[in-house]
């Protein structure tokens, strides 16, 4: 396995919908690996392909920390298909590294999508397992959680991404 490098904002493949996932081959398998490799040495909860710049819909999750296993997904072409409640918490993502808004998002949701072999299946995730599977199907569709937020608390995001660009510590 291999730690990929995560491409931070504002890299345009972050910013660009991504293109559907065609071939469940070997390939794809250990680049799956190596997701969740990254994923979990960030720390993070989820990482979709075009945070690893590869410009295709898929994403690995696992809020668990690598504690429970049944909670570990890859899934490839997600779609959200059920959106319940709301909720309101802080929200991060590894390509706005170190900065968190508070993000409205629906409390209970299912997605659909495929496994690594191209099987459908579905996910369905309340509270945090929610958020994330709304957060990384956005990056999908090249959508950031500062697009789901108000202008003024996303030129407050961008203002400290800005200040760390300045400063030389913002990755690029
Ligand atoms: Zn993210």
């Amino acid at each position: 396995m291999a730690r990929l490098k995560i491409v931070a904002w504002p890299e345009s493949v972050l910013l660009t919908p991504a293109e559907p996932v065609t071939k469940f081959d070997d390939k794809l398998k250990k680049l799956v690996e190596d997701m969740f490799e990254t994923m979990y040495a960030a720390p993070g909860v989820g990482l979709a392909g075009t945070q690893v710049a590869i410009a295709k819909r898929m994403f690995v999750m696992d809020c668990t920390g690598g504690k429970d296993p049944s909670r570990r997904f890859f899934m490839a072409n997600p779609e959200i298909i059920l959106k319940e409640g709301k909720q309101d918490g802080d929200e991060g993502c590894l390509s706005i590294p170190g900065i968190y808004s508070k993000v409205q998002r629906s409390m209970h949701v299912i997605a659909r999508g495929q496994d690594v072999n191209g099987k459908e299946y579905q996910i369905e995730g309340t509270e945090l397992e929610a958020r994330c599977l709304q957060h990384e199907t956005d990056h999908c569709d090249g959508f950031l959680y500062i697009n789901r937020i108000s202008p003024l608390k996303r030129e407050l995001v961008l203002r400290k991404v800005r200040k760390l660009q300045k400063t030389g510590e913002w990755p690029s």
